[in-house]
């Protein structure tokens, strides 16, 4: 879009058909709100301004000399390559090949707990990592963890004229009625190839699947929509029943080696399958949702409980461009950390929404959910997710 566009004046909108809340929300927007984007903006500023220290020797990055990360995992920083070497062998190698730590990047910073709760806001809730391809999963739903009511992109995104995504926060006020119980999880899967080989694999986005526990199938399945569809999977037990795998409603590639993703990039093979082609060291992070909500579930962690794991299939390839021939097809199975689901959600299910609020996301926002602004703050905490890029130079 020109400039010229994009400062063209919007006309006035008829809110009367939106809820009263939307009506009300700018002389609403009391206190609670500045704080909360005075908090947002801080916590960018910090995330900035955070220097990286040497995972070796541990002298702090300075601008003239940016450190190094390294190449294989993007997980660790040194000065140079005689810092690298000293922490590679006794310290590093054995994290490296683990998939002990998830790679550095800004918007996929877990475990960060906010001043005064007592959980961190993201959390990891299922990895796995076969033949050096590791993936690890979060959520991307809404504070209070209800649903979402609708699949896709709940984000006003004004660079991305490619889907009918919501180009302002009105439009996704109204696209995306949020704060109330939906039927769609929200999950996000950062991909990543640690392969000693040097040939790409191509990861078929569209394919990953939420694959139910054997009990779990039947609640999951409940409030089909028309043309749903899913996928029967071999146990891995002897004499078991295959397990049912859970189609996505809706895939976009977020995130590519720490930078957003606009509209497109060369790694991205074939947009219409989401597939993206990782070289060593790459990385990539999808933003899929899958239609869970029935008649017994309304919230996130109802859905992530009967979830076994998230699978992601992909193929090793040396040709380039990578043939995407399915005979050598491998899947990267994240197991669902059950009883992490159980601990993290336990405020919500012993004293309720207000109490989970305020224990992952501050005692400002969940004022602010009491006070009836809930989607807004769904909505800045979905850009607090989306903070940032975090591209760097590699050893
Ligand atoms: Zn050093
Ligand atoms: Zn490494």
């Amino acid at each position: 879009m020109s400039r010229s566009q994009s400062s063209q004046q919007v006309p006035k909108r008829d809110n009367s058909h939106l809820p009263n809340w939307v009506g009300t929300f700018d002389e609403a927007s009391s206190t609670g709100l500045h704080a909360l984007k005075d908090n947002l903006h801080d916590q960018r500023v910090e995330v900035k301004q955070a220097k990286l220290r040497c995972n070796f020797c541990g002298k702090a990055e300075d601008n003239k000399k940016p450190l190094q990360c390294c190449s294989l995992c993007r997980t660790v920083h040194y000065c140079d390559r005689t810092c690298q070497v000293a922490h590679y062998k006794p310290v590093h190698k054995s994290d490296c090949k683990s998939f002990r730590n998830i790679p550095l990047c800004r918007s996929f910073t877990m475990d960060r707990i906010l001043p005064g709760c007592k959980y961190p806001e993201s959390v990891v809730f299922a990895k796995g990592h076969q033949e050096g391809i590791g993936c690890w999963v979060s959520t991307s739903g809404q504070i209070d963890c209800t649903l979402f009511q609708k699949a896709g992109n709940p984000l006003p995104s004004k660079d991305d004229a490619s889907d009918d995504n919501p180009k302002t926060m009105m439009d996704a006020l109204e696209a995306f009625p949020f704060g109330r119980a939906g039927a769609y999880l929200g999950l996000r899967v950062m991909v990543q190839n640690r392969r000693q080989a040097d040939g790409k694999v191509v990861v078929i986005g569209n394919e990953i699947l939420a694959v139910c526990t054997p009990r779990g199938a039947d609640v999951l399945l409940e409030g089909m929509k028309p043309g749903e569809t899913n996928v029967k999977i071999p146990s891995d037990l002897d004499n078991s029943q295959p397990l049912i795998g859970l189609k996505q409603a809706y895939i976009k590639l977020e995130n590519f080696n720490g930078k957003e993703v606009k509209r497109t990039l060369p790694a991205l093979i074939d947009g219409k399958a989401c597939s993206v082609a990782l070289s060593r060291g790459d990385y990539a992070i999808f933003s899929v949702h899958f239609r869970v909500g029935g008649p017994r579930i309304t919230l996130d962690f109802q859905a992530l409980e009967k979830i076994a794991h998230i699978q992601v299939p992909w193929l090793a390839s040396d040709s380039t461009p990578p043939s995407l021939s399915p005979k050598d097809r491998k899947v990267t199975k994240a197991p669902m950390d059950h009883s992490l689901v159980a601990s993290y959600f336990e405020d919500y299910r012993s004293h309720g929404e207000e109490a989970f609020i305020t224990s992952h996301h501050g005692e400002a926002r969940a004022k602010m959910i009491s006070a009836g602004q809930d989607a807004v703050v769904s909505l800045l905490k979905q850009m607090a997710i989306h903070v940032g890029g975090g591209g760097r130079s590699m050893v």
